[in-house]
């Protein structure tokens, strides 16, 4: 068996220690005489499992007790066409900045179902930045003020939460939830797809401040009433068995990894020494304005973009996998999640240097 560093933004690398003991288990889990993906979600085994996994999220996040955390499937992509039709609360508008691609597809989807005030937009920098803050227009009558805290595509990252006053704060976190330490507590919603930090695709985890429940328009269909599946603990109907599981075993790696505070510090250290390679390169650039580079997908392009090719193709031989940037944007990114370990990172900077070196 060999394995690759694999810099895949999502689905992406997972610990390899969630991979063992999921083969562990595979074919008898915890004595069950039977595999997770196998199990009744209503027996008591999976009701272990789906508690356990709960906890161990509402710890890592210190999640406070007026919050509802759900798992939902759809993705991400259901909830931004989801949560303007669960907690406009009557209103007709919401406030959406948009710093980049995903924000883009959430701020288009929620124009489906209420009036989208455009508060702020980073796209004249190419998504390059982020707004700041004092010149945010925030209408008044808007329910709620939609981010993305971290642009998986444009490698954009919130340095800060955003003060809003009494607005409720709503944020993808998709690909930077588990990554650094924050107070949830400043939010009215979290929403994040599992597959970068969390597990495997197929879950998306929803946090949602007890206020906005209760909200929901009639016509949502129940399995995406957030207010229901609060209230059965989202098993409305079958969950997503075997990924809540991974998800589950996911979240024990990162406590014993210290919790998020540990992990941030790991992050900040790969991070700063992929960009500090990138700076002081003559061949690799960065676009992005230091102060809002994404510690979890970093873009780069080379100065001659013929040489893409070749890049890619003695990386993949180097055991350096998934480096092609976005389809709609090019380039190069190396998504680098709490799973990608430091000696990748190290890895890849090798590697750059002495691509640099030799072309
Ligand atoms: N938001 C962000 C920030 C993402 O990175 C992604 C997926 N890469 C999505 C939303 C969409 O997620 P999904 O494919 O799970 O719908």
């Amino acid at each position: 068996m060999s394995r690759v560093f694999n810099f895949s933004a999502g689905p992406s690398t997972l610990p390899v220690e969630v991979l063992e003991q999921a083969r562990q288990e595979m074919l008898d889990w915890q004595g069950s005489g039977m595999s997770v993906m196998e199990m009744s979600h209503r027996g008591k085994h999976f009701m272990a499992i789906a508690e356990a996994m709960k906890n161990d999220l509402i710890e890592l996040l210190a999640i406070p007790a007026n919050y509802q955390v759900l798992f939902l499937q759809g993705g991400a992509s259901a909830q931004f066409a989801l949560i303007p039709q669960n907690i406009l609360n009557g209103k007709t508008k919401a406030a959406y900045v948009n710093t980049g691609a995903w924000s883009t597809s959430a701020i288009k989807e929620a124009g489906k179902y209420c009036e989208v005030q455009l508060s702020a937009s980073a796209e004249t920098s190419g998504f390059t930045t982020v707004p700041t803050l004092n010149t945010w227009q925030i209408d008044s009558d808007a329910a709620y003020l939609h981010y993305t805290s971290n642009e998986t595509i444009h490698g954009v990252e919130f340095s800060e939460i955003p003060d809003v006053a009494d607005i409720p704060l709503v944020c993808d976190m998709s690909s930077n939830i588990l990554s650094r330490q924050f107070d949830v507590s400043r939010f009215g919603l979290i929403y994040a797809g599992a597959q970068k930090n969390m597990g495997p695709s197929g879950v998306t985890v929803v946090i949602v401040r007890d206020d906005l429940l209760g909200l929901t328009q009639d016509t949502v269909p129940s399995v995406f009433n957030y207010q229901l599946q609060a209230k059965s603990d989202s098993m409305l109907n079958t969950p997503a068995t075997y990924n809540w599981y991974l998800l589950g075993l996911v979240l024990q790696w990162s406590k014993r990894q210290g919790g998020l505070a540990a992990i941030e510090q790991t992050n900040i250290r790969k991070a700063q020494k992929l960009y500090q390679a990138i700076d002081a390169s003559v061949l690799y650039r960065n676009p992005v304005d230091p102060e809002y580079r994404s510690r979890m997908n970093v873009p780069f392009v080379l100065a001659d973009a013929g040489l893409d090719k070749e890049f890619l193709r003695l990386a993949d031989a180097a055991g350096l996998s998934s480096l092609p940037g976005h389809r709609s944007v090019g380039g190069m990114r190396a998504s680098i999640y709490n799973a990608m370990s430091e000696a990748g990172v190290d890895a890849l900077i090798d590697f750059m240097a002495e691509f640099e070196r030799t072309h």
